[in-house]
């Protein structure tokens, strides 16, 4: 039997937004690969070897796999939300263009998922409705004066944004130097969603206009969704709707 490795997005954590495809790759494979927590969420099963790993070595999480389907086994590496977000699939391409030439040669897919900006905006509305950009606030693997460069010119452009991993408990001031800088191009009155463990039953949802914003709001379970300048709520009863109209005018 001939080896492949799928890159699989697992959704943001409900079950009923992982897609079929994802589905009956892991009913197929022999081995699930990913960061602790993500393997977790694969219901365990006979014949079904577990490698589950550290959040901080992608590399050589992508290039255990990549072995392990040159010897033939049916490989599923596993990222929530989609695959090709900030997540393992580009890990698995850094380690397949370093590795043996030999590797180019495996069935290698990458099956995409919903991720988790889509996944917030939905719960909210329909706030990334208009152009939009997403932004990896971590500084793991890029400069903090980058981030700060890219948030700034995104905000001038007047994109709505979505903010991945916020905050984590290594750099808790980054969030901070991320909203006073928000604050500086967008004005207090700008519209923030605070979209935390979508789809689990841990989700809360927060709008507040970025005057009252804090970094406490923020966690890394949280997708951080700041409007554009046409970006607005419609009352109701119950929760507002956060949505962007289609027009910039
Ligand atoms: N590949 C993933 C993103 C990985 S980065 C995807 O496509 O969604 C991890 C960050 O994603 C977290 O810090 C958080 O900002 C966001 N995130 C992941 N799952 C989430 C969820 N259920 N609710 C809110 N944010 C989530």
């Amino acid at each position: 039997m001939s080896g492949w490795v799928a890159v699989a997005g697992l959704g943001p954590g409900g079950e009923a937004l992982i897609t079929l495809e994802v589905s009956a790759a892991l009913a197929e494979a022999t081995d699930i690969v990913g960061y602790g927590p993500y393997a977790a969420r694969v219901a365990p099963r006979e014949g079904l070897a577990l490698h589950a790993s550290d959040n901080r070595v992608e590399l050589e999480r992508a290039a255990f796999a990549l072995g392990l389907a040159a010897e033939g086994r049916r490989v599923v590496v596993v990222s929530s939300g989609d695959p090709g977000v900030f997540a393992m699939a580009s890990a698995l391409f850094e380690a397949l263009e370093a590795g043996p030439a030999g590797w180019r040669a495996l069935d290698i897919r990458v099956l995409p998922g919903i991720t988790a900006m889509l996944a917030a905006a939905a719960r909210a509305g329909a706030p990334l409705g208009h152009d939009f950009c997403a932004i990896n606030l971590s500084d793991n693997l890029k400069p903090w004066p980058l981030i700060e460069r890219r948030l700034r010119l995104a905000a001038q452009a007047d994109f709505a944004m979505a903010f991945y991993n916020p905050r984590s408990r290594a750099r808790p001031e980054g969030f901070a130097r991320a909203l006073s800088v928000l604050r500086e191009e967008c004005g207090d009155a700008r519209l923030v969603l605070f979209a935390r463990a979508v789809s689990t039953p841990e989700e809360t949802l927060r709008i507040v206009p970025l005057g009252e914003a804090t970094a406490e709001m923020a966690d890394m379970r949280t997708m951080v969704i700041v409007g554009s300048s046409r970006t607005r709520l419609i009352e109701r009863p119950g929760a507002p709707i956060l949505y962007t109209p289609r027009s910039a005018e």
